[in-house]
């Protein structure tokens, strides 16, 4: 099956129906860049840059940073990556860095919070990323966005380091692109005013999940009470996409179910066009896609979403759906 999919590296993700679909991969080191190849993902959809500092021994300088995302650029060939900034605390420890206590840190100071707290730090990254673009395009995204208000502040750290590029004589992106994270549930409710600021949005199903449902991904008595196939998600979902169609803004889902068979086809049933997944699922999804009719998901999700459901009845009929049709 492996030389199966490696044979599809090159064919264009296309619906018998035709709709293309843009399969890209998760990485977060240099290690991964061989998979872009290997799988035929056309760029990195989600590059977690957390991933550098987890595995070092001290916080990374801003050097260092600008080295790991030159090596970045120089190992793609030119595919698209968007990069997401820091995505610190929670989950993701730094062995190094002074331990808050916190009672829920899933819900404390992490990722875009630290970010605009101390903004010594995503100063750096955003000047380590800007240079090492080095006239390329660039795109960065945003982790745990609650509101346009800190979309606002993030910008504005880009803006001073654009500034500061400029007046230090280095040669600026050819373009920014600046996303954000869909994961916090607040931001469901600003949805029109986010559209309209970002010049696109990933949608982090993981976290998403976890908030929406009031569900710690990590505590395993409740990481699995509830179903990424539920009414509330897909019609959390469905409005994403609706949203962000309509302000044309581009929008992909980067949390773990893009890179699942059964919640893809409910994702592409509801709209999504882009998902970013792990490496080992570009393969598959593509050999998915190519036997897919849109139209027949897109009916599925129409009557699931005008349903309430915990999930079981959309997954049988996503699976009858996958069995009937080889
Ligand atoms: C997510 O939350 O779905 C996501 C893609 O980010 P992470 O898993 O790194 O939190
Ligand atoms: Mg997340």
């Amino acid at each position: 099956r492996h030389a199966q999919y490696r044979k599809l590296r090159t064919v264009p993700a296309v619906t018998l129906d035709g709709v293309a679909i843009t399969l890209q991969m998760n990485a977060g080191l240099v290690v991964d860049l061989p998979y872009l190849e290997d799988t035929g993902a056309t760029g990195i959809g989600l590059f977690r840059t957390e991933l550098q500092f987890m595995v070092a021994e001290r916080m990374p300088t801003m050097r260092e940073q600008q080295h790991l995302y030159e090596a970045i650029y120089d190992g793609v060939n030119g595919k698209p990556i968007t990069f997401r900034t820091l995505d610190i605390g929670g989950d993701k420890i730094l062995p190094y860095m002074d331990k808050v206590e916190e009672e829920n840190p899933a819900l404390g100071w992490r990722a875009i919070r630290i970010g605009l707290d101390r903004p010594g730090l995503l100063h750096a990254q955003v000047r380590a990323l800007l240079k090492a673009a080095n006239g390329r395009p660039v795109r960065i995204m945003f982790p745990m966005i609650a509101n346009c208000s800190e979309f606002e502040q993030a910008k504005a750290i880009v803006e001073r380091q654009k500034a500061y590029l400029v007046r230090h004589g280095h040669p600026l992106p050819s373009e920014i692109k600046l996303g954000v994270m869909v994961e916090v549930p607040s931001l469901l409710l600003e949805l029109d005013e986010i559209c309209a600021q970002a010049d696109f949005l990933s949608v982090g199903t993981n976290d998403l999940m976890q908030f929406l449902f009031a569900a710690d991904r990590e505590n395993r008595f409740v990481a699995n009470r509830f179903d990424n196939l539920s009414t509330p998600m897909i019609r959390a979902l469905k409005r994403i996409v609706d949203k962000a169609d309509k302000h044309n803004c581009s929008v992909t889902v980067c949390g773990d179910i893009g890179g699942k068979p059964i919640e893809a086809l409910a994702l592409f049933g509801l709209g999504f066009r882009s998902l970013s997944m792990t490496p080992a699922a570009v393969g598959p999804m593509k050999a998915l896609v190519l036997k897919l009719n849109i139209a027949e998901v897109s009916s599925i999700m129409e009557k699931a979403l005008s349903t309430h459901d915990d999930g079981s009845l959309l997954r049988q009929a996503l699976n009858d759906f996958v069995e009937t049709r080889g």
